[in-house]
């Protein structure tokens, strides 16, 4: 036991002597997070990338271990902008059963291998929109990440988040019953209470369901007035935090903006001048396309084989218009509807609905890491930057969908992901 104990010690001192571990990156193209390069390299030291330019600039360190793969392409880490780790595809168990059967504890088990899951496809950053009835289990996973303690991206979380009383889900259940909602409800004043709570329990941000689909014939309507989410801006921003909301709506969305959301989420409804008010605002657009894609196919909608449906139709025409107003549009699939670690599909989906492939990595990399307040962090190879990185086979600037050949990720200056 003596001996053994002098070893590990011996070990750890050996350990803290060593020069920090570096990395010389030399693939066929670089993308930075602006510009797609050739014939670059990139070091990295411990936690950081320490430079990137022509190779003929950059120096290999003495006893850097050298990483390339034939024909692949370095990127930086990808940001998912809307994710659920707490929740799993519909098609399999759906939401109603998820949010009202399942445990806490249950979901959080699964939310691990979610979280690992999105971490291996090169996702080193996710932003987690809520939990839908799982509490602050977001909270938690994001520590265990954060200690070392389970793989998987630095999160941003939102908690419960908040929806107006009367408009959220589970519905349909007889009223003698509590039904617990997949969000936390609360109107007029008590929203202060309400948001200083999430605030205090760990939210990164505030999240809100500006609209839902609570009209008189199912559409979506408001569910907030303006006053109220001037309300919840105000206290969230006191705390150094900001709104953003879920709006399908043009109404939800115009209230949103007026009220100071950062973000706002799905935009069914987006048409240009909607767009441009946004644009005028510093707000960006986080589609989540695949989250209409997916569902409808889960509704049997055979893509490729039957014609669009009315919800995929005004989706795509929807996406369109948002590119013509000219507002950011960052990257964001509500990925939990579909599988964790298929975060791509939202990418191959906005290139399908008209956005080229390069402006889809901009999305997924420089756009959301400004749209976050993360640039000073992640987003971009650039020097002083935390070594979050991608390789992939192929050229996902051409061919989007290369980014589902992930060959090695780096996250915090460790590789977690190595393949042959
Ligand atoms: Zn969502």
């Amino acid at each position: 036991m003596k001996i053994l104990t002098s070893f590990l010690l011996l070990s750890a001192n050996l350990l803290f002597a060593q020069t920090p571990k570096s990395y010389y990156l030399t693939t066929d193209r670089i993308f930075d997070g602006e510009v797609m390069h050739t014939g670059w390299a990139v070091v990295v030291e411990a936690d950081k990338i320490i430079s990137i330019g022509p190779k003929e600039k950059i120096k290999e360190p003495v006893g850097s271990i050298k990483i390339n793969y034939p024909n692949s392409t370095l990127l930086p880490g990808l940001i998912e902008g809307h994710s659920h780790l707490l929740l799993y595809p519909y098609n399999i168990t759906d939401w109603d059963t998820q949010v009202l059967k399942e445990t806490d504890a249950y979901r959080t088990a699964r939310a691990t291998v979610h979280a690992k899951n999105t971490l291996m496809a090169g996702f080193t950053t996710a932003r987690d929109l809520g939990t839908e009835g799982a509490g602050y289990s977001d909270v938690a996973l994001k520590r265990a990440i954060n200690e070392g303690i389970i793989p998987g991206p630095r999160l941003m979380v939102a908690g419960r988040a908040i929806v107006s009383t009367g408009s959220y889900g589970p519905k349909g259940y007889d009223h003698d019953q509590e039904i617990m909602l997949g969000a936390e409800a609360a109107d007029g004043n008590d929203l202060v209470r309400v948001v200083r709570d999430q605030i205090g329990k760990g939210a990164d941000f505030i999240k809100i369901y500006a609209d839902y689909r609570w009209g008189l014939n199912g559409e979506d309507q408001p569910s907030f007035t303006l006053e109220e989410l001037k309300l919840i801006n105000e206290v969230t921003r006191s705390s150094g935090r900001v709104m953003v909301c879920h709006a399908k709506s043009k109404e939800a969305i115009r209230r949103a903006v007026m009220a100071g959301a950062e973000t706002i989420e799905h935009g069914d409804f987006i048409d240009v001048e909607t767009g441009k008010l946004m644009k005028e605002h510093n707000v960006t657009f986080i589609p989540t396309l695949a989250a209409v894609d997916m569902i409808t196919q889960y509704r049997g909608w055979k893509k490729g084989v039957s014609p669009d449906p009315a919800n995929v139709v005004n989706k795509k025409k929807s996406f369109k218009a948002a590119m013509e107003s000219g507002v950011a549009i960052g990257m964001g699939g509500d990925v939990g509807v579909f599988p964790h670690g298929e975060n791509a599909l939202e990418m191959e989906l906005m290139v399908e609905y008209g956005m080229k492939p390069m402006e889809v990595l901009k999305a997924a990399t420089t756009i959301n890491a400004k749209a976050f307040h993360l640039d000073q962090q992640v987003g971009a190879i650039k020097e002083g930057l935390k070594a979050d990185l991608l390789i992939v086979s192929g050229d996902p600037s051409n061919v989007i969908s290369d980014l589902r050949k992930v060959k090695w990720v780096m996250k915090d200056g460790v590789v977690v992901r190595n393949e042959k």
